[in-house]
């Protein structure tokens, strides 16, 4: 039977010389792979129609073989071109496209994760980058079950004091106490950084957020607190988020 989906390419992978393998995230099916056949040939099907972070319209077949299905044929709905040459915008691409992948499993039905994605990748043209970086990892950690409780203690919810504290091992923001006789491995962000972290979370859109611009130790403690969630429950080498968050927090200068 050929099904029809909208479609974001998360991995695009060559093989045997001429052909693709592509790994696609879709809204109704979740994730899946199909070989596109000579894809590198001049004439062949869906030549320019599909590439990393494109939103596509997909027809394929759902008959899977070796973990793959049969691609009939796609179509570009939003290519990236614009990005194409813009160092900073194509690593974060890369990056999203990579993350999304890691956060679910193939043919599991998951369309708030394709929604974000996607939210993600058309923001790609209005900085500040690192902010949306932060609002994406935020937002698949909470796809993930794991999003960090920001508003009271986990262990004994108590309301935050004066210098919170965030810990991964807990899931969020701890007290002192329950830290100390926990060994709860937690490290100190300031007021106004938890309360950036839970606009972040509630956000549900990435809105550029002005207000943030002005305060580095924010975005830079909220960059270091993200990590360690991502770092114990995604599934993602922190060599990749660390060559993002280089290239999200880079400033050219201006001529
Ligand atoms: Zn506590």
């Amino acid at each position: 039977m050929i099904a029809k989906t909208e479609a974001i390419p998360i991995r695009i992978a060559t093989y045997g010389g001429t052909s693709h393998i592509v790994t696609w995230l879709t809204p109704e099916y979740g994730k899946i792979s199909t070989a596109i056949k000579g894809a590198q040939r001049p004439k062949r099907i869906g030549g320019g129609q599909y590439d990393l972070g494109y939103l596509c319209e997909l027809l394929f077949y759902e008959r899977e073989s070796n973990g793959l299905h049969t691609f009939k044929d796609c179509v570009a709905l939003e290519s990236r071109l614009s990005l194409r040459g813009k160092w900073q915008e194509t690593a974060l691409l890369s990056y999203f496209c990579l993350l999304a992948g890691n956060g679910t499993f193939p043919f599991v039905k998951n369309s708030a994760l394709y929604q974000k994605l996607l939210l993600a990748l058309q923001a790609l043209d209005h900085p500040p980058f690192i902010h949306l970086m932060l609002w994406f990892e935020l937002q698949l950690l909470a796809l993930h079950g794991t999003a960090p409780q920001l508003k009271h203690c986990t262990i004994c919810h108590c309301s935050p004091t004066t210098i919170p504290l965030l810990s991964s091992k807990a899931g969020g923001v701890v007290c002192p106490p329950c830290n100390t006789k926990r060994n709860l491995e937690a490290y100190c962000v300031t007021p106004d950084t938890l309360h950036f972290l839970q606009v972040l979370q509630r956000l549900r859109k990435p809105l550029p957020l002005t207000s943030a611009k002005r305060h580095q130790h924010m975005s830079d403690q909220s960059i270091v607190a993200i990590g360690h969630f991502i770092g114990r429950w995604m599934d993602i080498s922190l060599r990749a988020r660390n060559i993002a968050v280089q290239m999200a927090t880079l400033q050219f200068k201006k001529k």
